[in-house]
């Protein structure tokens, strides 16, 4: 679609990737068209459009855009949520009742990702090996046998790291297909396709669309093949996401990297500041020398990302739930809520969800770094941890 140069950093493909070709008189920016169906008799061969579940050029802009991010030979593919693609790219699991194919995924993936994979295993036949994917020889181990590799990283909450590079190595050697949850850090974080992963998926409702106010998802990959069956996936299961969404999505895309980049900024600043707070026992981001995930973020990672763990000091007579609840209630910039990616800075205790992973502490604070003034964040911040332990 887009005529632009070529061999242009992530930056600039951010900005020009997805518009309509340069025409005098043209539109600069793809239209929002709402069309169902699209003028068609006969044999509809392959890239026509006929029907807006199985194809639309309302998606082709936010899709090849993405692609160009994520360093992809084939369009992207676009979903009406990240688990949509999540679902899309776990079908390429083998299901049946007797002996389903078999999973390895991290023990704390998204909280929603790990109830979907419980419905692939009561009812699809399938087995889910749980692995510390901060784990290399872990994970490794499990991948004998297995079908598909699905990574995070870091992952949602914990901020564990793995070794991306080793684990996909290893699972093709294994001829096991990897998936890469690749919402955390963005394509301009890392690129997964570009160390051998089969999948890349996104949640396009965090930092790729950016405002918190579309649910979107993706998945993206090098191989025609893989391609053709997700988008098979998303024509036959309908989990199509609406034009005005995408167009949505695309406007957030162009300025991912000016809105990453400045949350990456005050996210590092903060880390390095709530590390030294007497409020606070833990603060967990790769950012961090002591942080179990910095060796490996700093040598396969672009950015360090923009999600803080923060687990409170405790009060004396409160359980760990509440110190960290009462944190929460005293924020007045910071906004109570889930989700993650968006120009406001969010902050949840991840716990309060009972599909949260019994693993994670019940004091954990998730916090999502949004684009504001870092001493505005920090100042909101400092008061509501300083109050809640009385210092
Ligand atoms: C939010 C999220 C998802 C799910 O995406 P939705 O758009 O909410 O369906 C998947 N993976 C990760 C890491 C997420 O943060």
């Amino acid at each position: 679609m887009s005529d632009h140069p070529t061999g242009l950093s992530p930056a600039t493909l951010a900005v020009v990737a997805g518009r309509p070709p340069r025409a005098q008189g043209g539109a600069v920016n793809p239209p929002i068209p709402l069309n169902s169906t699209y003028v068609s008799q006969g044999a509809v061969p392959p890239g026509e459009l006929a029907y807006a579940r199985a194809d639309t050029d309302a998606w082709h802009g936010f899709e090849d855009a993405l692609a160009a991010l994520e360093g992809a030979s084939e369009r992207g593919i676009v979903f009406g949520s990240g688990m949509a693609a999540i679902a899309a790219a776990l079908s390429l699991l083998p299901a049946s009742p007797e002996a389903g194919g078999t999973l390895v995924l991290p023990r704390h993936a998204y909280q929603t990702t790990r109830g979907y994979t419980a419905e692939l295993v009561a009812r699809q036949g399938v087995t889910a090996r749980a692995v510390d994917i901060a784990d290399t020889g872990d994970v490794v181990a499990a991948l004998d046998g297995a079908d598909l590799l699905l990574v995070e990283s870091p992952t949602n909450p914990m901020l564990e790291v793995a070794d991306l590079p080793a684990l996909l190595a290893a699972a093709r050697e294994r001829g096991v297909r990897t998936v890469v949850d690749n919402t955390f850090a963005t394509p301009l974080g890392q690129r997964p396709l570009e160390l051998g992963a089969d999948l890349v998926l996104h949640s396009v409702s965090k930092y790729l669309a950016g405002h918190s106010d579309v649910i979107l998802g993706a998945v993206v990959t090098d191989d025609a093949g893989l391609a053709e069956l997700v988008r098979a996936h998303r024509t036959l299961h309908g989990s199509i996401a609406g034009p005005f969404e995408v167009w949505l999505a695309l406007r957030g895309l162009r300025t991912l990297p000016l809105r990453f980049e400045r949350a990456c900024e005050n996210a590092v600043e903060l880390a390095q500041r709530l590390s030294r707070h007497p409020g606070v026992a833990e603060v967990r981001h790769p950012s961090l020398p002591g942080d179990p995930g910095h060796a490996r973020a700093s040598a396969h990672m672009d950015a360090y990302g923009a999600i803080i763990g923060v687990r409170p000091a405790r009060a004396p007579g409160r359980t760990p739930a509440e110190a960290a609840d009462d944190v929460v209630s005293r924020c007045g910039l910071w906004v109570p809520a889930t989700s993650l990616g968006g120009v406001e800075s969010l902050i949840e205790r991840r716990r309060r969800w009972a599909t949260e992973a019994e693993t994670v502490p019940e004091d954990l604070l998730r916090l999502s770094v949004g684009t504001e003034d870092v001493e505005d964040l920090w100042a909101d911040l400092d008061r509501a941890l300083r109050s809640a332990v009385g210092a």
